[in-house]
């Protein structure tokens, strides 16, 4: 099917979007790999596109201190190519390989992912377990709002439709930290099914702090802080990671109904796919 008609902006300058998106029914274009898919399928019919394509420093990664700046057209197929130095870097690179194809990698971007919110995505639970920062921009300002503020349900964000998603500022990860990374899919190239990001930080061959994500195990991402808190304190060995993945899975996933399985065993897979991110991180580094 083709597209219901819109009207079509190119933008040159950060300003050209804000100004677009000023009268509330303009949708951004980033990667299009959700928007025109959806507007193929006349689920979505934006009166107006906004073209952020062309506008010259949205596709800059920044690192500045201890904080990764990501713009709104910096593709996820940038973080396959080490655009992101040291563990953050090789944390991003493992994650990314998960996400849809090559050709949908080549187009779509980060930023257009979490203004998407899709409940399956893995870069909003990634950002909701570092604990990075957004940044948007409409008529009325700037303003900054915390990841785990951000998502509210599937597909429902905390952006008005009048911002720009303008930047994400991500943590650079403390040495010492180990990271891993487990999905269950069903095909190759599928959203996932369920998935756990993990990034340790170790002193002394103790946890010194955690960060861990669930991905489509509840209703919006979720911070896995009853597993993080299983593992503080504790060598990153056997018991640690099975008393977190058991608490993943009890007290942090919080899953709905889905086709094809039922709460139990969307829980169990939880435990396992903590457990394997946890080895993961403690074996690879
Ligand atoms: C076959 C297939 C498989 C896929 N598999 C996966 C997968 O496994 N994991 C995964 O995470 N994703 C997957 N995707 C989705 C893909 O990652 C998309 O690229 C992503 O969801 C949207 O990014 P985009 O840049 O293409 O955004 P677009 O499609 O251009 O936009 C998506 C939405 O976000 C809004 N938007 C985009 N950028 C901004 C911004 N800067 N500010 C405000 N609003 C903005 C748009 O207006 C639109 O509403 C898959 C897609 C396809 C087609």
């Amino acid at each position: 099917m083709k597209p219901a008609p819109f009207e079509y902006v190119a933008a040159r300058s950060a300003d050209d979007v804000v100004a677009a998106l000023a009268d509330g029914r303009t949708e951004v274009l980033a990667g299009g790999q959700s928007l025109v898919l959806e507007m193929n399928y006349r689920t979505r019919r934006p009166a107006r596109l906004v073209d952020i394509n062309r506008v010259p420093g949205f596709d800059t990664v920044e690192a500045i201190g201890d904080t990764v700046r990501i713009g709104p057209l910096v593709r996820h197929q940038a973080f396959e190519s080490g655009a992101v130095p040291g563990q953050l870097g090789a944390l991003l690179h493992r994650v990314v390989r998960h996400i849809a194809h090559p050709p949908i990698r080549t187009r779509g971007t980060m930023l257009g992912s979490l203004a998407y919110a899709h409940p399956a995505a893995e870069w909003p639970a990634v950002i909701t377990a570092l604990g990075a920062e957004l940044d948007l921009v409409g008529a009325g300002g700037r303003r900054t709002v915390a990841a785990g503020d951000f998502f509210l349900a599937p597909f429902r964000t905390a952006r008005r439709p009048d911002e720009l998603l303008a930047e994400v500022r991500l943590p650079v990860l403390p040495a010492g930290t180990v990271i891993g990374f487990a999905e269950h899919r069903r095909t190759h190239a599928s959203f996932a099914q369920l998935a756990v990001i993990a990034a340790v930080t170790l002193a002394d061959g103790r946890v010194s702090s955690a960060s861990i994500g669930l991905v489509n195990a509840a209703d919006r991402p979720v911070r896995a802080r009853a597993a993080e808190a299983a593992l503080l304190g504790r060598p990153l060995d056997d018991p640690a990671v099975a008393a977190a993945a058991r608490a993943a899975a009890e007290q942090d996933a919080d899953p709905g109904p889905q086709p094809y399985t039922d709460l139990a065993y969307q829980r169990h897979t939880v435990a396992v796919l903590t457990r394997r991110a946890l080895d993961q991180a403690r074996t690879e580094g």
